[in-house]
């Protein structure tokens, strides 16, 4: 058991260890996360750990995306926190870069992915993935990890990143990890401390209308349309929910789909607020 973890600020620095890392041909596993972690984030950690030599976790608050109007300025935080959680699963190190290092002044590059970022999270925040897709291949830059862990959670994420590393070249796997749940089947989530009591009661409509669909299916309910319809109806059964959007795409294109059919891979994915808080959750669906 460690009890401290290697944190590393300085960009120069992070190239030099990784440069070190490959010159000793070990393998790196990296996890790129927001910080504030969970038992999510950490089976991510876990998951790298089992497969390479070296962990590098990174904790970095990304402010570009976050559209103003959203929550950048109260995400929660707790840096001292996650480091113990860090060290006590014995990850190598920790990437925790400066807002001003990895933006300065005079930045003016970006990535971004066209075709899958219109939808569902691109559509409700339309300047998400470009935030995201530019820090990611920072941090790739950065790390040059062999692996990296992404959660199923933030299911669209992983594919704008699976579509970046194929069209940019990037050397790197990346692999997605299952969804960790409260008990109570709601997904883990950082944002999740900002619900209320009877709030987080009414967040279980999200992992409850999964399972209503995935019992349609079951059921042989074939159209998409129909299924929606009945997870609508539960989420808007409490007071609180506010829906962005509700949908069933396919794994390997993340095209929305009006049929489900057999012997192909969906996901079922809900937006929702609860209260003020945005959730996100959905389901794997193995035809
Ligand atoms: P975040 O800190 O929210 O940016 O998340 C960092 C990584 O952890 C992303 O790849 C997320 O998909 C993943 N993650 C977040 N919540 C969960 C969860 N409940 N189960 C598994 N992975 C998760």
């Amino acid at each position: 058991m460690h009890d401290k973890i290697e944190t590393i600020s300085s960009i120069d620095k992070i190239h030099l260890l990784t440069k070190k890392l490959r010159q000793e041909k070990k393998s790196i596993g990296f996890v790129p996360t927001m910080g504030y972690l969970h038992e999510g984030h950490l089976s991510l950690v876990s998951e790298s750990k089992k497969n390479n030599d070296v962990t590098i976790v990174s904790i970095f608050v990304n402010p570009t995306q976050f559209a103003p109007s959203e929550d950048l300025t109260t995400y929660p935080r707790d840096l001292e926190r996650d480091k113990k959680l860090l060290a006590e699963l014995g990850t190598d190190y920790l990437f925790f870069p400066n807002v001003e290092d990895f933006y300065p002044d005079d930045f003016q590059s970006h990535v971004s992915v066209n075709e899958i970022t219109k939808i569902l999270e691109g559509e409700f925040r339309p300047t998400h993935f470009k935030g995201v897709t530019t820090v990611v291949a920072m941090l790739f830059n950065c790390v040059m990890p062999d692996n990296t862990y992404f959660g199923q959670k933030d299911a669209q994420q992983a594919a704008v990143i699976k579509q970046m590393v194929k069209d940019m070249k990037f050397d790197i796997k990346i692999n997605v990890c299952p969804i960790i749940r409260e008990e109570d089947g709601l997904a883990m989530s950082s944002r999740n401390v900002f619900l209320d009591e009877k709030e987080r009661q009414d967040a279980l409509v999200l992992s409850k209308s999964l399972k209503l669909a995935e019992e349609l299916i079951n059921e042989g309910e074939r159209e998409t349309k129909k299924i929606l319809t009945e997870m609508e109806k539960l989420i808007n059964s409490v007071d609180t929910s506010q829906l962005d959007y509700v949908s069933i795409v396919e794994v390997e294109s993340f095209k929305i789909t009006d049929r489900i059919e057999k012997n192909k891979n969906y996901y079922i994915l809900i937006a929702c607020k609860i209260g003020k808080t945005r959730l996100i959750d959905n389901k794997l669906l193995k035809m």
